[in-house]
């Protein structure tokens, strides 16, 4: 797979130094996904505020593009209001699905730009995916609980 280099390094970053990759005991939703295809897994842990993501921690297992993506998530999204999270997360998966045409809002999605070249990899959309659908699920269950 070539990414670009800068893009590569921001990736490892991640990967190396991953951010909030320690699951907090007290969260609201817990889900745990698997990518089968590519062997990746995240459990993943979200508590919400009024209307806010509160914190997102998580801990995994898996090739570096979903662990970094993890990573990246966890620094976008928390902090953010329910709305600015599924605004990124719907962002993110639209360029997941630009099949390489499209290089990402970077004023949106910062440091997961550096994930549009997966978009051109089928098989590893899965794993940039992973820890987006993880949220996405655990913040519906927070949001479940919440009410
Ligand atoms: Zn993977």
């Amino acid at each position: 797979m070539q990414l670009d280099n800068l893009y590569q390094e921001v990736i490892l970053d991640h990967y190396k130094n991953p951010q909030h990759k320690k699951l907090n005991p007290v969260f609201d939703a817990q889900v745990h996904h698997i990518n089968p295809s590519c062997g990746d897994e995240i459990t993943l842990n979200v508590t919400l505020a009024t209307g806010v993501v509160k914190e997102v921690s998580w801990d995994g297992v898996g090739c570096s593009i979903s662990q970094a993506s993890a990573s990246i998530l966890t620094d976008l999204l928390i902090g953010k209001s329910l709305d600015r999270a599924q605004e990124i997360s719907d962002a993110f998966m639209h360029l997941m699905q630009s099949k390489g045409t499209e290089t990402g809002d970077a004023e949106l999605l910062e440091d997961a730009v550096a994930l549009a070249g997966v978009s051109q990899y089928p098989a590893r959309i899965k794993c940039a995916l992973l820890g987006w659908m993880a949220f996405k699920d655990a913040s519906v269950q927070a949001i479940a609980k919440n009410s």
